[in-house]
């Protein structure tokens, strides 16, 4: 089989799909690897360190032409989509319930279409392929680091000839793996962190980590399926802006996580939550996106400082901007699915496993994940992404 990595092309991404290392765990089963010329430059990864793992240095044409699978980070190009043709397959982070049309266009044109997004991501077996988790964890490093550097004043408690700072307090709303990654290194820079989230199950990990974890009277547990969060009611949403407030105003630095899968990110840091923050204050918004964030008046690649003197950042693609790191990780877990999805040196799809039943998006010319092909037919309803709602 020959697998392709492409060069990514969507704006500010700097990552790629297989690093080096890779190419020599690919070998044994029967995988060959293409590389198309200039892929890892972005993450500091160089042809030639390609060509000395074994990969052949190629052309996008010559991808399109001879590869059989081509591996991604994010969607493929237009020209990409243009090109690929049937019996060809694409493995990625492709957003298909984002963006279904994606991979109903690659279905016409026959192509495999396989999502890392789909992951049934608590069966151990499929851990290393979790790449959610590997890339959550690098944005939510990333955000503490970004936090810390647009705050005016220290994290840690300094004691010097100059007088003595006090530590930053931070909180960090949603301790999902992003928000626990973030509290643990807000921690190690040294400041005084709390961390809240709706699943309760969540507290016990926020104080393993030496944070301490704030309780609303107002929520109760909003666990839903999977260990994912469910979608609070407008009564309980509007209840948790109004406690959450409080303990906003007595943060210097909050960071915001939350998401409910095939949800608007929910809104957590209300105008008059902003407005009740100190000048100098700083919040990173981790769930801004074009349909409304965590946070009121972030957009994701922006930051504002608003009339008070609070900096907003809003987040965007984080793990790109450690594309070296993430690069390591990502190839690590579309590796070890590329391996599971092949036999003698072929894709086998099969969804009768557990593991391709999430990921396989579509196959045979058709979309075949049930939750996508859904979405491809509003008129028979399916869980759409809401528009804004607060
Ligand atoms: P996510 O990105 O879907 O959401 C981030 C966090 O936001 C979650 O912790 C969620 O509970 C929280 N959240 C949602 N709505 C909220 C609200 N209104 N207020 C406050 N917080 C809110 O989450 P994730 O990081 O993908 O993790 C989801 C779950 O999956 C977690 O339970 C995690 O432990 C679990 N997980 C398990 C495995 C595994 O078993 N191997 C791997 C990865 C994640």
């Amino acid at each position: 089989m020959k697998a392709a990595v492409v060069k990514e092309t969507s704006t500010g991404e700097r990552r790629v799909a297989l690093v080096p290392d890779a190419i020599a765990r690919l070998r044994p089963a029967g995988i060959d690897v293409m590389v198309e010329s200039g892929a890892g430059d972005g993450a500091w990864l160089a042809d030639s360190a390609y060509a000395d793992a074994g990969a052949s240095i190629v052309s996008a044409a010559e991808i399109y032409r001879n590869a059989d699978v081509l591996l991604t980070v994010t969607r493929p190009s237009p020209e990409a989509v243009s090109e690929l043709r049937e019996g060809q397959a694409v493995i990625g982070m492709l957003a298909p319930l984002a963006d279904p049309e994606l991979a109903a266009t690659l279905a016409a044109r026959g192509v495999t279409v396989i999502s890392l997004d789909g992951l049934p991501r608590t069966l151990s077996r499929a851990q290393p392929m979790d790449a959610l988790t590997s890339q959550s964890n690098v944005a939510g490093y990333k955000a503490a680091l970004v936090a810390a550097s647009e705050f005016a004043r220290f994290f840690p408690l300094l004691i010097t000839a100059a007088g003595t700072a006090r530590p930053a307090k931070v909180l960090v709303l949603g301790t999902g793996v992003a928000g626990l990654q973030a509290i643990g290194t807000a921690r190690r820079l040294g400041a005084v962190v709390s961390g809240y989230d709706v699943r309760p199950t969540s507290k016990s990990e926020v104080e393993s980590l030496g944070a301490a974890f704030v309780e609303l009277t107002s929520v109760s547990s909003a666990a839903g399926d999977g260990g994912y969060a469910r979608e609070l009611t407008a009564d309980e949403r509007q209840a948790q802006q109004e406690e959450l407030s409080g303990h906003i105003a007595r943060h210097d630095v909050v960071i915001t996580t939350a998401q409910v899968p095939g949800r608007r990110p929910p809104l957590l840091v209300t105008e008059e939550a902003i407005k009740a923050m100190a000048p100098g204050s700083v919040i990173v918004d981790m769930g801004a996106s074009a349909l409304g964030g965590n946070v009121t008046g972030s957009h994701p690649g922006q930051t504002v400082v608003t009339g008070n003197g609070v900096t907003i950042v809003g987040a965007d693609n984080l793990p790109a901007t450690m594309p070296t790191a993430a690069s390591n990780a990502y190839s690590r877990n579309i590796s070890a699915l590329l391996l599971h999805l092949t036999r003698d040196g072929a894709l086998a799809i099969d969804t009768s496993d557990n593991i391709q039943a999430g990921v396989v998006i579509a196959h045979d010319g058709k979309v075949v994940h049930e939750a996508v092909a859904s979405l491809l037919q509003p008129a028979e309803g399916g869980p759409g992404v809401d528009g804004p709602s607060d």
